[in-house]
């Protein structure tokens, strides 16, 4: 049997901090293998206009953002391979890859998994997700929900965009928060709060989603955390923006996590892990900044780490 091939640096996911890493390790001439797991292109595809993006005066589209990068990392010779890593063997050289019966082998590794959609776990969630009334994306299903009334749940930036952008369908956007401020950015939070067709449903929690039984969503039953009082809110759509979980499960062990699963830092270096030669970048590693330039930034650094490393190990 021949032995598979060994790939120079291989790098898992396609967000901002993945696809940065394939075009500098493709503009360094390490033909990067870039593994694309079930959200090409990560989460800004699922946001609409990027207004803080440096260099976009005028704000870009998601998408649109993404695809360059894709096209640009594509340019300097990074192949695409649509993989689910499952778990690492990093005991050995080169380092191993597992997803089902494919074993993919890199001198090098990147991991830039981001991070998923939080759900908040209340009954009814999970059996009218997707397509049935729940969902945690408003660029993608925000015109479903044409002159009806729709909740968002959050209180973060998230939350203040999807609540915006829902209101160029929606007749009325309840804004559910568990607190009485929005933690958001005071841009965004400026902008939500004194939205005509965004209402603001303060000190309130998610109980239940009703319409399971219909197999739509009918309603949102919501409790005042400070009254305990019950009401349902009578929309059709619920779009659940109360942040992320990073992506870190199938590389931890041996990767170390933190108590909220984020890759934790070594020698005080977000990129570094303990494992040689084995970088990580973006919102699976960063917990605080979380933006699309730091995530850009941390995958260039990373890049170049791996770079230096395969010089000085592998004569690359
Ligand atoms: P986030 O900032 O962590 O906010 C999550 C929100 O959900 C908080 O308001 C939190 O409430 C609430 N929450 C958490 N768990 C909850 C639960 N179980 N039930 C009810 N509410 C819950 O997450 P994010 O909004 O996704 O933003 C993540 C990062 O991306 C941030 O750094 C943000 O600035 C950035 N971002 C930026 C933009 C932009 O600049 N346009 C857009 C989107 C995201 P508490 O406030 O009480 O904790």
């Amino acid at each position: 049997m021949s032995n598979p091939s060994v790939e120079n640096v291989v790098i898992i996911g396609t967000g901002c901090a993945g696809l940065t890493a394939a075009i500098y390790t493709g503009r360094a001439n390490l033909g990067p293998l870039v593994l694309e797991g079930p959200l090409p292109g990560g989460q800004l595809t699922t946001t609409s206009e990027v207004e803080n993006f440096p260099g976009f005066p005028e704000g870009v589209d998601g998408f649109q953002l993404m695809d360059n990068l894709r096209k640009q990392a594509v340019k300097f010779g990074t192949r695409f391979e649509q993989l689910l890593v499952e778990r690492v063997d990093f005991t050995s050289h080169p380092r191993k890859l597992i997803a089902g019966d494919r074993t993919i082998l890199a001198k090098a590794v990147i991991i830039a998994t981001g991070a998923s959609p939080r759900m908040t776990g209340i009954p009814g969630e999970k059996e009218l997700y997707g397509g049935k009334g729940v969902t945690t994306c408003a660029t993608c299903d925000g015109a479903f929900y044409r002159k009806m009334d729709v909740a968002v749940i959050g209180g973060g930036d998230s939350a203040a965009e999807e609540a915006l952008f829902l209101t160029r369908f929606a007749s009325k956007v309840h804004l559910v928060h568990r607190r009485n401020e929005l933690r958001a950015s005071k841009i965004m939070a400026d902008r939500a709060t004194s939205h005509p067709k965004i209402q603001c449903v303060w000190d309130s929690v998610p109980v239940a989603v009703e319409g399971v039984a219909e197999g739509a969503v009918s309603g949102l039953k919501i409790k005042h955390v400070k009254t305990g009082a019950e009401s349902v809110l009578p929309v059709k759509g619920i779009f659940v923006a109360i942040g992320h979980v990073p992506n870190t499960g199938p590389f931890a062990p041996p990767l170390e996590v933190d108590e909220g699963g984020y890759f934790k830092p070594v020698n005080g270096s977000h990129i570094q892990t303990s494992i040689p030669g084995v970088y990580v970048a973006g919102d699976c590693a960063d917990h605080v900044y979380r933006q699309a330039i730091t995530a850009a930034g941390m995958g260039c650094a990373a890049a170049i780490e791996a770079e230096r490393w395969l010089a000085e190990h592998h004569g690359e």
